[in-house]
């Protein structure tokens, strides 16, 4: 048995007070299968919950939530070549664009589709990635201006992302946004929804909530990648990852565990068998590293985590085929945090949970219970 509880009340919960914190729109960002809890579960108990919007990377991943039958305001910004905007459009997801090329394709799928394209337009103040740059803005304005008096397009939000790299370098680029908003409502664009902050920036700049923002990690309960604490916030994570002790044996000192014989018990022991591996997204470097919790105990996993399989050295505890192995949950539960696992693994929690999956079983703990 590995399961993933997924506690879809915890994240409904965390949506509610965020909500009510920011007393803004709050845009769920559900993509990645929703940092790994599930996009469809997630997407139903939000939209039960009366989400203003959900937010997915791909075209694709909104599709699939149309399919799953969820009907909330949708956007998705990462596009390749092959996206299907024509779907999209015709499905009602808007698009989050970045430059001329993207535009006209939105309205080239708004003429086919019959039906007028959604566009959020995005602006790359600073962290240089996705979004258009300042010097294409004025042009992706006007152009986005000619569209809309076509009926092909209607610009519904403006959106930029933080680098997060330092308070100065948001604020640097706090002020391109409110730039790049003054020169879209010069080009005669009046765009609805305003958004700039993602969990990080939400929770650290209130001035710059405009009227919506966008949330991902702290959706999910946990601390976005700053001196921001989710449980400060009253967030609850919502993912505990566990399974159960497959085997147990009683070996003498000198025993060498797993590959490498990176441990060997210095005296007679007892080695619990954990049936999880880096195939269910334990890194591989969690070796040596990280701990899990059985009966209220934390053990260090000494030796080598393997593709399917971990060994414990438990000592003389009383350790049984069954009991339960929390990998991480929420710490106020009593298990490890996410962040544990991530600090020993050198890396953050958003990869941890959005890795998990293999052989684990999902398991969903209802928004009503
Ligand atoms: C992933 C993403 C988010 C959500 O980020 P969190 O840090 O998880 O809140 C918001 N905006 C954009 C553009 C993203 O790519």
């Amino acid at each position: 048995m590995r399961e993933l509880v997924i506690d879809l009340g915890a994240i409904v919960h965390n949506y509610q007070s965020m909500k009510s914190r920011f007393g803004t729109k709050v845009l769920a960002v559900v993509k990645a299968d929703a940092y790994g809890h599930g996009m469809v579960e997630v997407a139903r108990a939000l939209e039960a919950a009366g989400a203003d919007a959900l937010a997915t990377a791909d075209v694709q991943e909104a599709l699939l939530l149309r399919t799953a039958g969820i009907k909330t305001d949708i956007l998705a910004w990462l596009h390749d070549p092959q996206d299907d905007f024509v779907e999209a459009v015709a499905r009602d997801v808007s698009l989050g664009i970045a430059n001329l090329e993207q535009l006209g394709r939105a309205q080239r799928a708004a003429e086919i589709s019959g039906q007028t394209a959604k566009l959020h337009l995005k602006i790359d103040t600073g962290l240089g990635r996705n979004g258009s740059t300042a010097a294409e803005w004025s042009h992706l304005l006007d152009a986005a201006a000619l569209a809309e008096a076509t009926g092909a397009v209607k610009v519904v939000g403006i959106f930029s992302h933080l680098s997060g790299t330092s308070e100065a370098e948001d604020l640097k680029q706090i002020e391109r946004f409110d730039g790049a908003i003054s020169q879209a409502v010069a080009a005669g664009i009046r765009a609805e929804l305003i958004h700039l902050t993602a969990s990080d920036g939400s929770l650290a700049y209130p001035q710059a909530h405009y009227n919506m923002v966008r949330v991902g990690i702290a959706l999910y309960g946990l601390d976005p990648f700053s001196a921001h604490r989710a449980s400060e916030y009253g967030l609850t994570p919502a993912m505990t990852a566990k399974a159960q002790v497959s085997q147990v044996k009683r070996v003498p000192a000198g025993q060498g565990v797993s590959y490498g014989y990176l441990h060997t018990t210095d005296a007679e022991t007892t080695l619990a068998l954990v049936p999880v591996g880096y195939a269910e997204g334990l890194p591989r470097n969690a070796t040596g590293k990280a701990s899990v919790t059985i009966n209220g105990k934390n053990y260090k996993i000494l030796s080598r985590v393997a593709m399917d399989q971990f060994v414990l050295d438990v000592g003389n505890d009383d350790v049984k085929v069954g009991d339960e192995v929390l990998l991480f949950g929420d710490p106020a539960a009593g298990a490890p945090s996410v962040d544990d696992l991530a600090d020993a693994c050198d890396t953050i929690n958003y990869e941890i949970v959005t890795r998990m999956g293999g052989r684990f079983k999902r398991v969903y703990l209802g928004a009503g219970e």
